[in-house]
Formats: structure tokens, C-alpha cells, sequence
């Protein structure tokens, strides 16, 4: 018997939101049509995944167009799954992108049209937007929140300065503060949410949907040989990404993977289970936001909740000595 989904509060709020969740950047509408992304929707949902992650930039709304038709197409109950959009990037024009009052209340609005929804669970702000005073994005957020559009918002990629004046502005004015940040989180990139944003996970009940938990499929362990066919380095549009990987960081990356990989035989998973039940260990995350571009890799990336027990101090110390990059925390903590 798999074993079942164990779900998390988001923060502080009373929302359980399931440990493994889904997200479509990439993939939907690049890698993945319909019929391709309602599989794998239904695999995770039938495995207890309650929330499905998406923005208005991913494929320019195509994501979020897809991800609608297979709501539709699957029928499911809406008070049993969590859905997310993000705003930031809606297009070139002045007015499409950033944190004003009007681009989120467009972009809220467009959501909701390509997901085919009256309201959206969580809406983030995809990056912070310097151009854009952060009272006003507070005031707007909130706005959607009263009109019941939305139900929970939150930032991605925000500093914890930059979340801290959002809690001390909504305070003020007596406005909703963000609920959760969706970080990177990953065995090589850690400090952010281990030692940066804890204070505000610890006092503010900061939420925590983490993205790229693979590190773009490095922690797979696949990339050790090349690139292969049809994996995202080798697509159009992501050359960029293929830079990274080539670049210093990046190739000691896949040499680092390649160390764990013993680990993982010891445990009798595979290096990606590993990584996922390491992103797992740490009881701030509130969900781990799987990518999967077929079927099968989201099957394996689910079964690693089989290993949650097995991970053990034992096995994360041997992992720590192979990453050897753990952050130091203040002594308060
Ligand atoms: P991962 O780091 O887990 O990478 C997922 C990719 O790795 C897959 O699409 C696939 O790529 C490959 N992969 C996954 N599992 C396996 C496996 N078992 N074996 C072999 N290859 C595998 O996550 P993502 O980078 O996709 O991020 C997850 C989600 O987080 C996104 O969908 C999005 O919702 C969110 N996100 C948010 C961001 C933000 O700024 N807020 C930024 C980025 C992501 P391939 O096709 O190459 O095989």
C-alpha cells in the first residue's frame, strides 16, 4: 500500500494544503497538451494532491488555459483542490506587468477566464516590483480578497524585508496580510528559506509552497551523461537554463548529484525521491511543488512518501556531508 498523503497547514491559516503538489511552468502547453496534463492531474489528485500551481506567464496563459480544460474535463468538486495563478509578467506592454493596482486586478481577472473559476485559492506575486510602492500592492491584494476573487495571497522571490513591510503595512491599515512566499528550495539552494525567511515562518506564521525542489531536474541524477532528448535544457526558448548548467555552478551541480547517488541506493530509492523527501524533512515547507513532464516522473516523484520514515537523522547527515553548504542559523534558533 503507497502510503497516504500526509497535508499541512499553509502558514498560519487553516488551509491543509497536501505535501506534494503540482505545477504546470514548463510543461503545460510546452511539453504537455490536454490529454497529456489531465493524466498526470488526475495520477496526483487520485494520490491526494489538493493543489495545482500555475501563473499568468507560464506559456503567455496557455497553462493556465490547459489546466482550466482539465478541470473541466476531470469534474472535480471545487471545494476538494487548491489553485493557485501568479501575477507579474502578462505581457510587453507598460501596463501588462508588475504589482499595480490594475495589472493584479487584470490579472486576477484573466486567471480566472483561462482556468474557467470564480475565485482562486492562492494568488502570488511572482517577484517583488520596485516600481511599485508596496502599500499599493497590499491594498490590492486585499481588494480581491473583500470581492472574494481571491482567497489567500502571497509573494514569490520576495526578500524577507520586502515580506516583513507587507505584514507591517496590512497591520496598519488593517488589510490581509500574505499568507505564504513560494521560494526555491532544493538541496543546493537552501539559505533562503533555512535561515532567511525563518524568523518570519516562526513569528509571522509564514506559509511556504517551494519551487524547483529537483533543481530543474539536476537531482534527478539524469544529467550526468548529457542532456536527454526532449528534457527542458534541450528546448527551445530555455537555452538559457543550458547556460546555467554548463556554467561552473551548474557542473559541479550534476557532480554533486552524482555523490548522492549512493545515498539513495543505501535508502533503495532514487536520487530524485531522496531530494524530495530532503525538501520534506524540513517542517516549515508547507508543500513541495513537483514539476513532471511525463507521467512516469510523477508517479516516481509521488511514491517517494513511501521513504519519508526511512530518510532518517542518519541518512540526512550522510546527505549533509556530501552538500556540505548548511546554513548557519542565529543562536535564537
Ligand atoms: P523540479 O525541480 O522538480 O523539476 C521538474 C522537472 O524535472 C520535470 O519537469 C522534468 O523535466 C524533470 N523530472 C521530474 N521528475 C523526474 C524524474 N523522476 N525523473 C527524471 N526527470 C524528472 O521542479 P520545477 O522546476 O518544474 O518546479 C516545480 C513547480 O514549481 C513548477 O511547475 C511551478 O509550478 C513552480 N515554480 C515556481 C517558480 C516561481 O518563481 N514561483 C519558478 C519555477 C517553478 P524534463 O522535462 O526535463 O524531464
Amino acid at each position: 500500500m503507497p502510503r497516504e498523503m500526509p497535508y499541512r497547514r499553509l502558514g498560519r491559516s487553516g488551509l491543509k494544503v497536501s505535501l506534494f503538489s503540482y505545477g504546470s511552468w514548463v510543461t503545460f502547453g510546452t511539453q504537455m497538451d490536454v490529454a497529456a496534463a489531465s493524466v498526470c492531474m488526475r495520477t496526483a489528485y487520485d494520490a491526494g494532491v489538493n493543489f495545482f500551481d500555475n501563473a499568468e506567464v507560464y506559456a503567455a496563459g496557455e497553462s493556465e488555459r490547459i489546466m482550466g480544460q482539465a478541470f473541466q474535463h476531470e469534474g472535480w468538486p471545487r471545494d476538494s483542490f487548491i489553485v493557485s495563478s501568479k501575477v507579474y509578467w502578462g505581457g510587453d506592454r507598460p501596463t501588462q506587468r508588475g504589482l499595480s493596482r490594475k495589472h493584479i486586478r487584470e490579472a486576477c481577472d484573466g486567471a480566472l477566464k483561462r482556468l474557467q473559476l470564480d475565485y482562486l485559492d492562492l494568488f502570488f506575486c511572482h517577484r517583488p516590483d520596485l516600481e511599485t510602492p508596496i502599500e499599493e500592492t497590499v491594498r490590492a491584494m486585499d481588494g480581491l480578497i473583500r470581492q472574494g476573487k481571491v482567497l489567500y495571497w502571497g509573494t514569490s522571490e520576495w526578500t524577507a524585508q520586502q515580506i516583513q513591510e507587507a505584514h507591517t503595512v496590512a497591520a496598519r491599515f488593517g488589510l490581509e496580510p500574505p499568507t505564504m512566499e513560494q521560494p526555491q528550495y532544493n538541496m543546493f539552494v537552501r539559505e533562503k528559506v533555512e535561515k532567511e525567511l525563518l524568523p518570519l515562518c516562526v513569528g509571522a506564521g509564514l506559509g511556504m509552497t517551494i519551487w524547483s525542489p529537483l533543481a530543474s531536474g539536476i537531482l534527478t541524477g539524469k544529467y550526468a551523461e548529457g542532456y536527454p532528448e526532449g528534457s527542458r535544457v534541450t528546448l527551445e526558448g530555455y537555452e538559457w537554463l543550458r547556460d546555467i548548467y554548463e556554467s561552473e555552478k551548474g557542473r559541479s551541480r550534476i557532480a554533486k548529484a552524482a555523490q548522492l547517488e549512493p545515498v539513495a541506493r543505501e535508502v533503495g530509492c532514487s536520487l530524485a525521491q531522496l531530494a524530495l523527501v530532503w525538501c520534506a524533512k524540513n517542517p516549515r515547507v508547507s508543500t513541495i511543488i513537483l514539476g513532471a513532464s511525463k507521467l512516469s516522473q510523477l508517479e516516481e516523484n509521488l511514491a517517494a512518501l513511501d521513504y519519508l520514515d526511512q530518510v532518517d537523522d542518519a541518512v540526512m547527515e550522510s546527505i549533509e556531508s556530501v552538500l556540505d553548504n548548511r546554513p548557519e542559523l542565529p543562536t535564537q534558533f
